[in-house]
């Protein structure tokens, strides 16, 4: 059977003006969902691939694939035009720190043979912390605290790598694990020793085979060089790591629901408190930490926290990955530091549009973040003051949304999109956003659904359970807000 995954993503959408789910079914005679009779093929549409720098994707098998023509090329493994091109990265801070081993700065496995040797774990969270280093999966928490309440708690204790990338747009966690696996493990080594724990997991997304592949094959080989295993590198330390690959839920990035996912059951969030600090993986206290955060930590360890918090601002130090869709000139991962102006990663690091378009708005921070008008790029990137513009820094996605796109038509995008990834275990957001959709095809034409949208927007938005209810609320409101003049002379 050959599982062809089409990409649903906003990146994908933007590029092929919101087609290339339907010419991919036009062209294999199939559904989202179906496979053939012949059972020779299936094809599933998903949330997103992480090819955002090269819009329209599709995975067929494991083998990235795209192009203008990507149904009929998906339709022949002989037409098949392969995504040979590597996720494209610069590190444009003033000096590369997560991405330090991809930019030739500094090798793997620098620190952990020598900090596991101290068997001092106190000096990784005095680094970590003097760093002021927060989580940059999007909750901005940070990590020195959460790992000494890990270390508070009784054994055992985990770690858990969060490599469920599922915002569209975003695509720097892939970029880590697939190309620089090592520093991903070896931050989750120096994070078990420094939270006391004595197995860790990095959870990966099943809509990424091949960061699957390579973290496991990195496994191994870090497992051969000693740095894993019994009595680590002989200091008495025993570590084991293990590699699981998701079932393909948006949801199952939330902590809570991840936690589930990987004690196999369905993944479904769960209110807190209790954190997982305290009640985590099969009960006990657990840190999960995001891919981004943990590669940062060994360039922290080498370097010291004072030399990361030198970088970026006093509010927010150091520096983040953000990523480039393909709408732009030079779509790419890009580590900036915190403080810089949105207007210099678009114009600058991105090179404005591709083809001469014109720029409509931004997408920032995924489905779950907002969207910016051009005349709001001055904004520096930073959490709070992006909060206070109505959008969520998230994973730092920016998806360029240039004039070709409708917007009514981008409002049905990311209803869609909340009622297909809505885990359903709170009411507001598992109903709220199958009336959103409903309500989003009739927003366009009509004045009356405007009353009932707000309303809706307003319970969702004060109500759901996780971030994921009131981040698309949140992120329908910018919506409206920027493409105000697209929709009824009521909206608004
Ligand atoms: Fe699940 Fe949505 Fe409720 Fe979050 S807000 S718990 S995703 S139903």
């Amino acid at each position: 059977l050959r599982h062809v995954r089409v990409c649903r993503g906003t990146s994908c959408f933007v590029s092929s003006y919101g087609r290339n789910v339907a010419q991919v079914e036009a062209a294999l005679g199939l559904r989202c969902g179906m496979r053939d009779p012949e059972g020779i093929v299936s094809l599933d549409g998903a949330y997103c691939l992480g090819h955002c720098y090269a819009s329209p994707a599709a995975l067929n098998g494991s083998t990235p694939m795209t192009g203008r023509r990507l149904g009929e090329r998906l339709r022949s493994d002989t037409e098949a035009e392969v995504l040979a091109q590597p996720i494209p990265f610069r590190a444009a801070s003033r000096q590369p720190v997560t991405l330090a081993g991809l930019s030739g700065d500094a090798g793997e496995w620098q620190v952990w043979p020598e900090t596991v040797s101290s068997g001092d774990p106190t000096s990784v969270l005095a680094e970590v912390a003097a760093a002021g280093l927060r989580g940059r999966g999007g909750a901005e928490y940070p990590v020195a605290a959460k790992w000494r309440a890990v270390a508070r708690g009784p054994a055992p204790r985990y770690v858990v790598v969060n490599g469920d990338e599922g915002d569209p747009g975003s695509y720097c966690d892939r970029l880590l694990m697939e190309a620089d696996p090592h520093r991903v493990l070896e931050g989750l080594a120096l994070a078990c020793f420094a939270a006391g724990a004595h197995r860790g997991f990095v959870f990966v997304r099943s809509e990424y085979p091949i960061a699957v592949d390579r973290m496991r094959v990195a496994v191994a080989e870090a497992r051969s060089a000693g740095h894993f295993g019994p009595n680590v590198h002989g200091t008495g330390f025993d570590l084991e790591i293990d590699v699981v690959q998701g079932a393909g839920s948006y949801v199952a990035g939330e902590e809570t629901a991840l936690l589930h996912a990987l004690q196999g059951l369905r993944g479904a969030v769960r209110p807190r408190p209790p954190y997982p600090t305290s009640l985590g993986f099969e009960g006990h206290p657990t840190a999960v930490n995001n891919v981004e955060t943990i590669a940062t930590v060994p360039w922290v360890v080498r370097h010291g926290g004072i030399e990361y918090a030198r970088m970026g601002t006093p509010e927010e130090t150091g520096t983040k990955l953000v990523s480039l869709s393909e709408r732009f000139a030079r779509p790419a991962v890009y580590e900036v530091e915190f403080g810089t102006p949105l207007r210099d990663i678009v114009e600058v690091l991105g090179g404005g549009l591709r083809d001469d378009r014109e720029l409509r708005a931004v997408q920032v921070g995924g489905p779950l973040g907002g969207f910016l008008a051009p005349d709001e790029l001055d904004l520096p990137l930073l959490a709070d003051a992006l909060a206070d513009a109505g959008v969520a820094l998230g994973h730092g996605s920016l998806v360029a949304i240039d004039r070709s796109v409708s917007a009514p038509e981008l409002l049905r995008h990311l209803w869609s999109f909340a009622a297909a990834e809505s885990c359903g275990a709170c009411t507001p957001c598992r109903v709220g956003s199958r009336r959103g959709l409903e309500l989003a095809y009739r927003l366009a034409y009509t004045d009356t659904a405007e009353t009932e949208h707000q309303h809706l927007l307003e319970v969702m938005g004060t109500g759901s359970l996780c971030a994921f209810g009131r981040g698309v609320a949140g992120s329908v409101r910018s919506l409206l807000r920027v493409f105000s003049h697209d929709f009824g002379s009521g909206v608004l």
